[in-house]
């Protein structure tokens, strides 16, 4: 089975079990500044797991893009990625673990679903402790369905527990399912230590609501996530060793060895595996809107790309090669990422652009670097380069460590690495030293501009209500010193007519000067006092409402303008759509 078809026979399996198919988010968080990428499928659905109910109910099912930058140091290996697909499932108060069992095994077992062989099949539960029992209900549900009691193993929190994201709120016990991926007799027990057990999907019951007295109380409205991984299960259908025996890695590696001149025998080495993860995952985030750069999303983006031109270096690779790659990945993708396509153009001009200048950069390094070789006198026994030299290389040039010690060995030279570190060391002082003196200046002069723009966005989203009707709610909402951008519900398109009128009700509200205020009560006062909003547990159990006189009431973070005078004046610079019933608007305060 591909995973194209894998993929497909989950959305329709979970459809048959009346779930509600999702697209998947961007992998640039919308509304959470804490977290460069979206690392699972119950990241963008934060706030429905929390109570806010979702307009397609309470059974829901997608495949989600993911990236986590945490699992790099295991990529190589046979089951890690950077990028990777999750499909996942969620009950938002709706069934909870019992039938979620059930629907994993029937996926998993069933001769008209996956079929695979229940022998090889593993699961854990949690075994309970002070703040929670063991889960029997679970523990049970998988012994109905016929699962040896050998092969379900009983852990703690470490293992099989799931939240809460932050100090307080939502979590609870999980289940997750493995796969024996070992040659030979499939043991007789589980293992949680022994890597050839695979795991392939969770299970996470939210039932608990975690105090800030660090009480594990009832939740009202329990919740079932799961998240399957997509490359995981194909190479597993597909009796493969690793993700990339798989078809979706084929073409990669296949664009790699036309680069490189050669014809695989089918095997590859850890390097040919890097460069392959690195360069699926810099096409989703470029496709997703991000370019290199030397902060946040588009710092990883370098970072990916650059570790991947390296890799090719070392096997030998001459001149730029990224392209290729980037357009197998495009094509392997573009039927079910249309996004791919779309940006294909602009993503190969960015690959090209980023491998250009780190190709000169290093250039202009090793020319650097043979000055140094050339600046230690002939007669010197110990050829060695400084850790201050070799620091500078990489500061001021790029070039890694391991590429100099490369170099210099071949002139039978060695580098003081332990000097390298300790320069390094002083340097990341330095920069955190100036980061933070920077950022204070910085922030002031932004957070002023940036209050304002949020002050906005209150008078936009209740001008919306107005002019397009009550059904209008926050969906995202996202803001930079220079602009504002509102995610909301709404069937249509809105008219040019309907833009000038909210226009001009943010304007007017603003003419009148009127104060912010900001209120701090319960949830429940929140709420039947007809503020609006996003209701995140992020805020803790009392919550901030924010009114600007009586024509808007929001719960909210903030930080706001003390009052709407002086917001100047408001204008909608585009209004699109972001998926179906969902629009978007970007505004700006001139
Ligand atoms: P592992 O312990 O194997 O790293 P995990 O506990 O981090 O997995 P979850 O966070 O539960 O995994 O994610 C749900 C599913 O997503 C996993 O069961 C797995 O199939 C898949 N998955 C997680 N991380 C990766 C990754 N880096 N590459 C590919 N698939 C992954
Ligand atoms: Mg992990």
């Amino acid at each position: 089975m591909t995973a194209n078809k894998l993929r497909r026979k989950y959305i329709s399996f979970f459809e048959s079990k009346g779930h509600a198919v999702l697209r998947s988010a961007p992998l640039i968080p919308e509304n959470d500044p804490t977290v460069l990428f979206t690392t699972a499928g119950m990241h963008p659905l934060v706030p429905y797991l929390l109570g806010e109910p979702h307009p397609l109910g309470k059974r829901l099912v997608d495949c989600q893009k993911c990236v986590r930058t945490g699992d790099i140091d295991e990529v190589g290996d046979a089951v890690h990625l950077t990028f990777f697909e999750m499909l996942g499932n969620w009950s938002l108060g709706d069934y909870f673990k019992s039938e979620a069992i059930a629907f994993s095994h029937e996926f998993l077992c069933s001769s008209e679903w996956l079929g695979l062989d229940m022998e090889r099949l593993s699961v854990s539960v949690f075994a309970g402790d002070d703040d929670a029992p063991f889960d029997e209900e679970a523990f049970e549900a998988w012994r109905s369905h016929g699962v040896p009691e050998s092969r379900i193993g009983k852990l703690g929190k470490r293992h099989n527990w799931w939240g809460p994201a932050g100090k307080t709120g939502p979590c609870g016990p999980d289940t997750e399912m493995f796969y024996w991926t070992g040659e030979g007799a499939v043991p007789e027990s589980f293992d949680p230590d022994d890597s050839r057990w695979v795991e392939i999907w969770n299970d996470v019951f939210m039932q608990y609501n975690k105090t800030g007295e660090g009480a594990f109380e009832p939740l009202e409205q329990r919740n079932v996530d799961t998240g399957m991984g997509l490359e995981r299960v194909t190479a597993i259908l597909q009796g493969e060793e690793s993700c990339y025996d798989t078809e979706l890695f084929q073409p990669i590696f296949e664009a790699l060895d036309r680069a490189r001149g050669v014809v695989s025998d089918g095997a590859r080495s850890a390097s040919e595996r890097v460069i392959a993860d690195h360069l699926r995952a810099s096409v989703f985030i470029m496709a997703d809107g991000v370019a290199p750069g030397n902060v946040d999303q588009p710092y990883v983006l370098r970072r990916l790309l650059r570790h991947a031109m390296l890799k090719g270096m070392n096997m030998g690779v001459s001149g730029a090669f990224l392209v290729p790659i980037a357009r197998s990945v495009v094509e392997t993708y573009s039927e079910a990422y249309p996004e791919l396509s779309s940006s294909a153009d602009a993503i190969y001009e960015e690959v090209e652009r980023e491998e250009a200048q780190f190709a000169k950069t290093l250039e202009k390094g090793v020319r650097e670097f043979e000055k140094s070789v050339a600046s230690i006198p002939e007669h010197v026994k110990n050829k060695v380069i400084s850790g201050r030299s070799a620091f500078k290389l990489f500061d001021t040039y790029g070039l890694p460590l391991e590429l100099t010690v490369d170099l210099a060995c071949e002139r039978g030279f060695s580098v003081d690495v332990d000097g390298f570190e300790k320069a390094y060391r002083k340097h990341q002082e330095k920069s955190r030293e100036g980061a933070a003196g920077k950022f204070q200046g910085g922030l002031a002069d932004d957070s002023e501009k940036t209050s304002a723009l949020h002050t906005a966005t209150h008078l936009l989203h209740e001008a919306l209500r107005r002019v397009l009707g009550p059904h209008v709610a926050q969906r995202g909402s996202n803001i930079t010193a220079e602009r504002l951008r509102f995610d909301f519900s709404h069937p249509a398109k809105m008219t040019p007519e309907e833009v000038s009128s909210v226009e001009s009700i943010v304007n007017e509200e603003i003419a009148k000067g009127r104060e912010v205020v900001c209120e701090e009560m319960s949830k429940d006062e929140a709420l039947s006092s007809g503020a609006i909003g996003l209701f995140v547990d992020k805020y803790g159990d009392r919550v901030k409402v924010y009114s600007i006189g009586d024509f808007s009431k929001e719960i909210c973070g903030g930080p706001h303008a003390e009052s709407v005078a002086g917001l100047g004046r408001f204008r909608i610079k585009k209004e699109e759509s972001v998926s179906r019933g969902v629009r978007r608007v970007k505004a700006v305060l001139e």
